[in-house]
């Protein structure tokens, strides 16, 4: 097989060239790191449930219209995406407190907040991501204000969508983080949902017991990262319900 053009290697993600002009292909890994890196480990079967997760919840989303760069899946780690130019923002979605927030504001986890905080974070490892206010994004010229205002109306539009679905699967939907992307056709410019959306990118709590099925079960050494992440696959119908025994995940076409 010829050998692909590598463009970018993130923690837990390669981006390789595609097959055509305006085209990616994200391999998901297995690796999972937290606390920037701090926390490291592979855990086998992650990048299979991701890719998978990633594709249920993106094309989901193009189906209700709201855009977002996902093609098509290609095989177990690997899907097709459209190229687009990432904005270096963090969109931070709450429906709950939690994590940095239930730190930083002294607020219990899991106190439902009154209405979904919309935040952003500078993406930066060096700097750890720091919290920015709209005000830093004008002035540094990262997005407009028009862009800010599309944004929050995409990240509420995929906070409502992924509520209703982990709602019907008794799961609840604490916070998630997303990307945007700017995707040029022709002459206009579209923001779209961009990189990964998967229980990395998520807080998931199963609504009866408060079980974690997120990237916290690894960030604080709460039990099986595939086995959380099966289940979340599991109730919502891509993955079969005997999957969980398998050291690697089996895939539903
Ligand atoms: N998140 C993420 N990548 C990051 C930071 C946060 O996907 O680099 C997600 C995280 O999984 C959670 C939400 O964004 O669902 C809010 O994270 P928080 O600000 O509470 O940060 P954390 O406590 O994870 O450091």
């Amino acid at each position: 097989m010829a050998r692909r053009k590598k463009i970018y290697e993130g923690k837990a993600k390669i981006l390789y060239e595609g097959p055509e002009p305006g085209t990616i292909v994200q391999y998901f890994k297995d690796d999972a790191t937290a606390f920037n890196a701090e926390k490291k480990d592979v855990i086998e079967g992650k990048g299979v449930l991701n890719n998978r997760l990633s594709e249920f919840f993106m094309s989901g989303l193009n189906q209700i219209g709201v855009p977002t760069h996902f093609i098509k899946r290609l095989n177990m780690r690997e899907q097709l995406v459209r190229s687009c130019e990432i904005i270096p923002l963090e969109i931070i979605v709450r429906n709950y407190a939690a994590g940095s927030m239930s730190k930083r504001l002294g607020i219990d986890e899991g106190t439902q907040l009154p209405r979904p905080i919309v935040e952003y974070c500078y993406k930066n490892d060096e700097l750890g991501d720091p919290l920015v206010t709209e005000e830093h994004i004008a002035a540094f010229g990262w997005a407009s204000q028009q862009d800010m205002d599309d944004i929050v109306s995409l990240a509420l539009r995929v906070n409502d969508f992924l509520s209703g679905i982990m709602m019907a699967v008794g799961i609840r939907l604490v916070d998630f983080k997303i990307e945007i992307g700017r995707f040029y056709e022709g002459d206009f410019v579209r923001l779209i949902v961009a990189d990964e959306i998967s229980p990395d990118s998520c807080r998931l709590w199963d609504i009866e017991t408060g079980r974690k099925l997120d990237k916290d079960v690894f960030r604080r050494d709460l039990g099986s990262l595939t086995d959380a992440y099966t289940e979340v696959a599991t109730r919502l119908g891509v993955m079969p319900k005997n999957a969980g025994q398998f050291t690697k995940p089996t895939l539903i076409n």
